[in-house]
Order: structure tokens, then C-alpha cells, then sequence
């Protein structure tokens, strides 16, 4: 099964809006049950994105802590699972670059996320175009990863393959030179903690029409989809590509 995550990033700017997005995410999902789809909307709309979806499923773009404490403006861990919440985005490029995210804050989020029983989609990737970005990425990952092993709830781990410079750009990376490194993710993730069942998903640029060059491949399970996740009749026929490729 071929998974499709939305990040609406800090999108839309009213309730409306996210709510009508959501309505059409939910529609595509349920007509097409072989692929598992996620949206993660700004924690401002995930109780009322939730109230549009049954088979689509929500995710969170970021969380800081497990249980309520003095840390003002943080979203915890207890409260998106009360929240529903299944999925947690983390480690994503712009909150790296954003809010000065470290590895070592990445890795607590991702330790704590996965004791708590969440899909974690950990996000990786090079600044700029490499020849070969494997070693720099699985760097990120042992960085990430730290301390966490395979019985650490491992089968939740979702690893997120985005090359920052093809985010937002418009200049999706090659699909071969991403399956490549999708295979050498699970190959470090297994020799990590002996697991080798990880999901890998490729982000950057996807489109409805570079979908299927991605997926086709059987080294990439999936997508994450920033701006065309917030074009509905274009996120509608991603969702299609991954039902029918998967
Ligand atoms: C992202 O936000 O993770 C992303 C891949 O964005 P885009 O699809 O817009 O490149």
C-alpha cells in the first residue's frame, strides 16, 4: 500500500477553506481505499479536519514534548492523541531552518513520539544536489535515530526522503537517483536496528504528473506533498496514482 501524505505547511488561512480542502481529500481517499492518505493541516484546524474524515487519516506537522508543562506555544504529544491524531511529521526542513531544529532535538521528538504509539514520518534530505546524497542522509538518520532500536515500536517509523532543494521548487529530484536512495535508507535503517520493512517516501515537487515516476518504483513507498496537497482536483488524481500503483 502506497502512502500520500498532505502537508498543508501553514495553509489555508481560514477555517473554511481547510474544511473544503479537507471535504475533497476525504472524498478521493474513500474512493480510492488502497492507498492510506494523511493530511496534516496547522494544529489550529485538526479538530475540525477531523470532523470531515473517516478513511483519510490526520497527522500532525510538528509536536515538542509528551504532557503538558511551562512551554509556551508547544503542542504535546497527549494532546494530539487526544486530539486523534495518528501520524506526526518531524525533523522537516523548514522547521530545521525555520526554528534552528537540531538532530539532537529531532532525536528526542522522534524517541518520545514512538513510545507514545504515533507513526512518526521522520523528514531527511540534502541542502543542495549531490551525486550521491546517501552518506550525508543516513548521517541525518543515525543522528535522528539515536538510542532508538528495533523495540522501540520501529514498524511506526516512516522516513520522509525530501531533498531541500527540490522543495517547493518546482524541480522534483530524478526518480531513479531517489529510489536509490530510498534502498540505501532501508539498508542503514537495518544494519541501524535490524529492521528492514521501513517505509521510505519521496517529497519534493510532486506533482499529478510525476507521481507514478516515483511510485512506480518499488524502493519508494510513497509521497509527501506540500504544495499540491492544497490543489484538490490535483491532490485528487495523486491519491488515484497511488491507489492504482499500489
Ligand atoms: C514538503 O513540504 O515536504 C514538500 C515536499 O513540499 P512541496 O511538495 O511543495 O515540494
Amino acid at each position: 500500500m502506497k502512502t500520500v501524505i498532505a502537508n498543508w505547511k501553514s495553509n489555508p488561512n481560514s477555517l473554511r477553506e481547510a474544511a473544503r480542502l479537507a471535504k475533497s481529500i476525504e472524498k478521493h481517499a474513500s474512493l480510492n481505499r488502497k492507498a492510506e492518505v494523511v493530511i496534516a493541516p496547522p494544529f489550529i484546524y485538526l479538530s475540525d479536519v477531523k470532523k470531515e474524515v473517516s478513511t483519510a487519516k490526520l497527522g500532525a506537522q510538528d509536536v515538542f514534548g509528551n504532557e503538558g508543562g511551562a512551554y509556551t506555544g508547544a503542542i504535546n504529544l497527549a494532546q494530539l492523541k487526544n486530539t486523534g491524531v495518528k501520524y506526526v511529521i518531524i525533523g522537516h526542513s523548514e522547521r530545521r531552518r525555520y526554528f534552528g531544529e537540531t538532530d539532537e532535538f529531532i532525536n528526542k521528538k522522534v524517541t518520545a513520539a514512538l513510545a507514545y504509539g504515533f507513526k512518526v514520518v521522520l523528514c531527511v534530505g540534502n541542502k543542495e544536489k549531490m551525486s550521491d546524497p546517501s552518506n550525508f542522509v543516513n548521517k541525518q538518520l543515525t543522528a535522528d535515530l539515536k538510542g532508538v532500536s528495533s523495540k522501540d515500536k520501529i514498524r511506526n517509523l516512516i522516513v520522509a526522503y525530501e531533498p531541500i532543494w527540490a522543495i517547493g521548487t518546482g524541480n522534483a529530484d530524478n526518480p531513479q537517483s531517489a529510489a536509490e536512495v530510498s534502498l540505501r535508507i532501508k539498508e542503514h535503517i537495518n544494519k541501524l536496528m535490524g529492521v528492514g520493512k521501513i517505509k521510505v517516501l519521496y517529497g519534493g515537487s510532486v506533482t499529478d504528473k510525476n507521481i507514478r515516476s516515483f511510485i512506480s518504483r518499488n524502493k519508494i513507498d510513497g509521497v509527501l506533498v506540500g504544495g499540491a496537497s492544497l490543489n484538490p482536483s490535483m491532490f485528487g488524481r495523486i491519491i488515484k496514482a497511488a491507489n492504482e500503483l499500489g
